[in-house]
């Protein structure tokens, strides 16, 4: 059974961390963390997570696009764990966008990311995967790939006038829904 794994919240310096490399994807440990943080992440209505978020440092995270309370307007997605996960390639095209994290509750901001990706990944059974992503889930994988450099979206923000607070974010989300 999975089971939900409290989220630890930035000042925790293991958010702040370079994960290591999985070693054995196929362990009962890492597979059981896959479906631990699918639950969680479900449950708080992210679209995706990483390992570190739940204090393990390791380089492996869950990309979960789907709409939700907190993301309206996110594409559908099958829950995917990426592990050991490289970025191969990128456009030159960098676009802003709104981003939040479950581990800086109530702030979201407008963050830069490269538009389109190539990237490279072994999915939970180890087989080694090689996809590009373009828009929303390029931002969402590259804001999980930061995760596991102990990067937040806070230290890629162009200024600090593109912060705001998720009520706030909201107003902006429902009243561009409406349009
Ligand atoms: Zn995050």
């Amino acid at each position: 059974m999975a089971e939900l794994l409290p989220v630890i919240q930035l000042g925790n310096p293991t958010l702040r961390r370079k994960a290591s490399f999985v070693e054995d994807i196929h362990n009962e440990r890492i597979q059981k963390l896959i479906d631990d943080l699918m639950a969680t992440v479900a449950q708080a209505n992210g679209v995706g997570i990483a390992a570190p978020q739940v204090a393990e440092s390791e380089r492996l995270f869950i990309v979960a696009s789907r709409p939700n309370p907190r993301y309206p307007n996110a594409p559908e997605m099958e829950p995917t764990a990426m592990i050991n996960p490289k970025i191969l390639a990128n456009s030159t095209e960098v676009v802003k966008g709104w981003e939040g994290c479950l581990s800086i509750p109530g702030i979201r901001s407008l963050v830069p990311r490269y538009q389109a990706i190539e990237v490279e990944y072994f999915d939970r059974n180890g087989k080694l995967q090689k996809q590009e992503f373009t828009d929303f889930v390029a931002r969402i994988f590259q804001h999980e790939y930061d995760h596991l450099d102990g990067i937040v979206f806070l230290d890629r923000i162009e200024s600090s006038l593109d912060i705001i607070t998720e009520q706030e974010y909201q107003k902006l989300v429902v009243n561009n829904s409406k349009e």
